[in-house]
C-alpha cells in the first residue's frame, strides 16, 4: 500500500473529505469556505463529498458543485448509510497525501487547516480536533457527551480523547492503516486512536451549525455509544461474569443465613425475600443475555462480510479525465439542458 511516495515527484495533494446528508442549505458556503482555506495553501486539493442517501435536494446541489469545479469528487451512495460509513467511503475514494475529515454543517471550521499543516509539519500523523467550546449545543447533548466519554475510557485500553470527533488532519499512512481495518461497525475516532503513530491533540470551538439541524438524535447517538463500547471493549462481557460472582456470594450469605434460622427453629414466612431475590436474579439474567446478544448480534453481522456500502455515481471532472473519460453521459446531457434553458 502507499505510503506517502506516490506523490514524492510533486507536490502533496490534500483531501477534504466531507460525508453530507440533507444539509442542501449548507452545501455552497462550504463549498466556499473549504475552497478557499485549500486555495490558501497553495497545494493541489481535492473536496470528497458524500452524498448519504439525501432526500432535500442535496444531492443536486453537489453535483452542480462537482460540474462547476474541477476539484470537486461527488459520490452518491445508494441509500443512507449513516455517518460513519458515508465518511469510510470518502476516505476510500480520496487521493490526497493529508486528508481533512470535515462535516458538512461547519461547525468545526475548515480555516483551521493552515495551524493544523502546521502542525503536521512537526512530524504527526494524526492532528485531531478537541472541542474545548462547543457553541449552540444543549446542556444534555454536552452532559452526555461528557459522561459517554468517561465511561469509554474506564472501559477501553487505547486511548479515546475525550470531546473529539472526526474533525482531523490525516497522513497518508495513518489513513491506509485505518483503511486497512475492514470492520463494519465503525466508531472512527477510535479506529484511529487504536492505530497509533504520532498524534496530537487540537484545542478549537465548535460552532453552531451553519443550516438545518443535526442528524443524531438521542437514539443515533445511544448507538454510537454502543458501538463504540462494544467495538473497543470486551469488559462488558466481563461485567456478565463480575455480577454473576457478586451474586453468588450474596447467594451464599443468605443461604448461611436461612439455615441458622432454621437451626434455631425460627422458619420464617419468607415470601417477600424470595420475591425479592427471584425478581433480581431474574433481570440480571436478561441483562447479561443482552450483554452477549449485542455482541453475537455484531459477530453475525461481521461474518456476513457484505461491502460496508455501494455507490450510485461518482461525478468528477478531473476523476474523468484522468480516466480519459468524460463525465458519464446523462450528466453531460443534463449539463447542455440546463445550459440551452439559460
Ligand atoms: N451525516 C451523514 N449521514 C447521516 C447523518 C449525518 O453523512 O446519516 C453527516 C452530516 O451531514 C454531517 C455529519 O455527518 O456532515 C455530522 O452530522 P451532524 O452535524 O448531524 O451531527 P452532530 O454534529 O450534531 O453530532
Ligand atoms: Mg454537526
Amino acid at each position: 500500500m502507499g505510503t506517502g511516495k506516490i506523490g514524492a515527484h510533486r507536490a502533496p495533494m490534500l483531501s477534504v473529505v466531507v460525508p453530507c446528508y440533507n444539509e442542501r442549505d449548507g452545501v455552497a458556503e462550504l463549498h466556499r469556505r473549504v475552497s478557499a482555506v485549500c486555495l490558501e495553501q497553495g497545494l493541489p486539493y481535492e473536496v470528497v463529498l458524500v452524498i448519504d442517501g439525501a432526500t432535500d435536494g442535496t444531492r443536486e446541489a453537489i453535483f452542480e458543485l462537482a460540474e462547476r469545479d474541477d476539484h470537486v469528487v461527488a459520490i452518491d451512495l445508494a441509500r443512507n448509510y449513516g455517518h460513519q460509513i458515508a465518511l469510510s467511503a470518502g476516505l476510500e475514494f480520496c487521493r490526497g497525501q493529508r486528508i481533512l475529515i470535515l462535516d458538512a454543517d461547519l461547525q468545526d471550521p475548515p480555516e483551521l487547516l493552515g495551524a493544523m499543516m502546521a502542525k503536521m509539519d512537526e512530524g504527526f500523523d494524526v492532528v485531531y480536533g478537541q472541542r474545548v467550546k462547543r457553541d449552540g449545543e444543549s446542556w444534555f447533548k454536552l452532559a452526555s457527551a461528557s459522561m459517554f466519554y468517561r465511561l469509554l475510557g474506564r472501559m477501553v485500553d487505547v486511548e479515546i480523547a475525550s470531546d473529539s470527533g472526526d474533525f482531523r488532519l490525516m497522513s497518508r499512512r495513518a489513513l491506509d492503516h485505518l483503511i486497512a481495518m475492514p470492520e463494519r461497525y465503525r466508531f472512527i475516532r477510535g479506529m484511529v486512536s487504536w492505530i497509533g503513530l504520532r498524534q496530537v491533540a487540537f484545542p478549537y470551538e465548535r460552532q453552531r451549525r451553519f443550516a438545518g439541524t443535526t442528524h443524531y438524535p438521542l437514539k443515533k447517538m445511544v448507538l454510537l455509544a454502543v458501538d463504540a463500547m462494544t467495538s473497543f471493549s470486551i469488559v462488558p462481557l466481563r461485567f456478565a461474569s463480575l455480577l454473576g460472582m457478586m451474586f453468588g456470594l450474596l447467594g451464599l450469605v443468605v443461604l448461611g443465613y436461612t439455615l441458622l434460622e432454621w437451626s434455631v427453629g425460627n422458619v420464617l414466612p419468607g415470601w417477600t425475600s424470595l420475591a425479592a431475590i427471584m425478581l433480581i436474579l431474574g433481570s440480571v439474567q436478561l441483562l447479561v443475555l443482552g450483554i452477549f446478544g449485542e455482541y453475537l448480534g455484531r459477530m453475525y453481522m461481521e461474518t456476513k462480510r457484505r461491502p460496508l456500502y455501494f455507490v450510485n455515481e461518482i461525478v468528477s471532472r478531473s476523476r474523468a479525465a484522468a480516466e480519459g473519460q468524460d463525465l458519464p453521459v446523462h450528466r453531460l446531457q443534463e449539463m447542455a439542458k440546463r445550459a440551452a434553458r439559460g
